[in-house]
């Protein structure tokens, strides 16, 4: 084994990035995953009664993911995912009929604009409430990047938001991309996810959705991909710990014994893992130490086949509700799939499977008529507990940058510094710039971060910061 090989440790999109950035640049990567598949926490398994792949849980990502975009371009899987150009959501149950669906789509309009009339066509909100909407907005996206963090909901009280509006608006939209309750999702993070999401651009609220199983992308096709770039992965091969020589890390051991040495090296492991496998040292240093006080959040998916199909729509986004993003899977040989995600899932550890099953399934037979004689022909739900990290207030100052304090070691995972939540956005960006650092410490000075989508004219003059 050479020793010029930069190490990368976890198979996850982080470690998948940084290796794909760096072996399409000829850098001789070794990939160490201690799983026997690729993916990390975007992954498939099979379901034991049905025989199907089924996702760990539906993993989407919006238009202004530029890099997860790019990642998937570079490995030539894009036509695996597909974009949907307008979103459905279903309003809250009600006692006075049917609820209401209402088509979210970008009008011909420069941003901000584009979305006003979708908005505007949400029966559930009053108009006072759309109106103080848009005001807030507006002073959201005009936030200075000095302003304090605080907990979003301190935030929404102050801008008058009703608590139909959080509950129906804020709550939908930020439970769904940062698990977690209004109460305790930090001030910048929620910035984040409507100013990139929905203010800058056209196209950065555009949901992209694999057509496949995730398994299909990271782990069958990306293997491919290696294979064919001479990329060394090596799957069950977890490691155990790094070795220090000198003050830096000259290699690493295996939990089977083995050791490999390198020059560079990059771990993408989850951030509780860090401290078990860095030497005692850097354990102790802030970078590490600080990782400990990071809290996650659970997500829960609900597999759930029906002997007939319960909607056209090809997913729906479901207000008021326990069940928040229902996906239409369409028909498999085990009758009509659908996945339910349920995110910021905390209350749902206690309660057994068969109880969520069938409110999950309840609730989606109240919505869609011609569903109330569909019969379950078999339901079970997946829960993730350490699903993501949780983006309470302040918690950037607990995310390290990707370069360690060992100048050839490299951190990458949606837990570092990337001004992204946890998502599969935040684990590329972190992977690629951990690549940036050492092709740099290579001698080449190469960018491998791509732009954020531009912003519109209308946008930047409206959103200038105060
Ligand atoms: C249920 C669920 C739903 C989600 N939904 C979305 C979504 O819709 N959109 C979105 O963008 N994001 C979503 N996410 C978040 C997204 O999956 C993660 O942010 C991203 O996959 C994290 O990638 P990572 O590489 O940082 O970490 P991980 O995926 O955790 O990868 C770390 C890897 O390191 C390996 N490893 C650990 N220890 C060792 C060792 N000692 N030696 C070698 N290897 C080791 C692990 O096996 C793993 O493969 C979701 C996550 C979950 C769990």
């Amino acid at each position: 084994m050479s020793d010029s090989r930069v190490i990368i440790i976890g198979g996850g999109l982080a470690g998948l990035a940084a290796a794909v950035a760096l072996s399409s640049r000829d850098v001789p990567v070794t990939l160490l995953e201690s799983r026997p598949r690729l993916g990390g926490r975007a992954s498939s398994i099979i379901d034991q009664e049905t025989g199907q792949t089924i996702d760990n849980c539906q993993h989407v990502a919006m238009g202004c993911c530029t890099n997860f975009l790019h990642f998937c371009e570079t490995i030539g899987c894009s036509d695996l995912l597909e974009r949907q150009r307008e979103l459905y959501f279903i309003g809250p149950p009600s006692e006075s009929g049917p609820s209401p669906c209402v088509t979210f789509r970008g009008a011909n309009l420069p941003a901000p604009l584009h979305l006003a009339s979708s908005l505007a066509a949400m029966p559930w909100l009053s108009w006072s409430d759309k109106l103080k909407l848009g005001f807030a907005l507006r002073s959201l996206a005009r936030l200075p990047e000095s302003a304090p963090d605080e907990p979003f909901a301190t935030w929404l009280q102050r801008h008058r938001q009703s608590p139909a509006v959080c509950e129906h608006f804020w709550h939908t939209v930020l439970v769904s991309a940062l698990s977690e309750t209004l109460d305790r999702i930090s001030l910048k993070h929620a910035r984040k996810v409507f100013v990139d999401g929905f203010l800058l651009n056209r196209t950065g609220w555009e949901v992209t959705v694999p057509r496949v199983p995730l398994t299909t992308i990271y782990d069958e096709h990306l293997t491919s991909w290696f294979r064919e770039h001479q990329t060394d992965v090596r799957l069950k091969a977890g490691v155990k710990k790094l070795i220090e020589t000198n003050g830096v890390i000259s290699g690493v051991e295996l939990r089977s014994g083995e050791t490999l040495a390198g020059t560079n090296f990059i771990l993408a492991v989850p951030q509780n893992l860090v401290a078990g496998i860095v030497p005692e040292s850097l354990a102790q240093h802030d970078h590490v130490r600080r990782l400990e006080q990071i809290q996650t959040a659970p997500i829960a998916s609900a597999h759930l086949w029906f002997d007939r199909s319960l909607t056209d729509l090809p997913h729906a986004v479901l207000l008021g509700r326990l069940s928040q993003w229902a996906f239409n899977r369409g028909v498999t040989d085990q009758g009509h799939y659908l996945q339910v995600v349920i995110s910021a899932a905390f209350e749902l550890s206690t309660r057994p499977e068969a109880d969520i099953v069938e409110q999950v399934s309840r609730e989606l037979q109240a919505i869609w008529p011609k569903a109330r004689d569909a019969k379950l022909l078999h339901g079970r739900v997946i829960t993730e507990h350490r699903a993501v990290f949780s983006p309470l207030p302040g918690i950037d100052d607990l995310r390290p940058p990707q370069q360690s304090p060992i100048a050839n070691l490299q951190w990458a995972g949606d837990w570092t510094l990337t001004g992204w939540p946890a998502t599969m956005e935040g684990a590329v960006r972190s992977g690629y710039l951990a690549a940036e650092n050492v092709l740099r410490r290579m001698g080449r000075a190469e960018q491998v971060l791509q732009s954020n989508l531009p912003v519109e004219t209308l946008a930047g003059w409206l959103y200038r910061q105060a």
